[in-house]
């Protein structure tokens, strides 16, 4: 079964998705470098347009709530 995969994320969020992949890569490769089985992660780059999108939303969901995390919200002002 063919689909078409297609990243919505940055360029730079693509090398870093790339980069996780390959720290963490089990594909089993052949004497002369030909892939003998590919591993979760190579699949779903390949396969898995909704898990993809779902890894990019919660990258960036992550990143704002860890923004949010110390705001108070907004100035207070001290009447004196
Ligand atoms: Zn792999």
């Amino acid at each position: 079964m063919s689909t078409e995969i297609t990243w919505h994320g940055t360029q730079q969020e693509s090398f870093e998705l790339v980069n996780a992949i390959a720290r963490n890569c089990s594909c089993e490769y052949g004497l002369m470098g030909v892939r003998l089985s590919t591993c979760g992660s190579h699949l779903m780059l390949s396969d898995d347009q909704r898990a993809l999108d779902g890894l990019l939303f919660v990258r960036r969901m992550a990143k704002r709530l860890w923004s949010e995390e110390f705001s108070t919200g907004g100035t207070v002002l001290i009447e004196q």
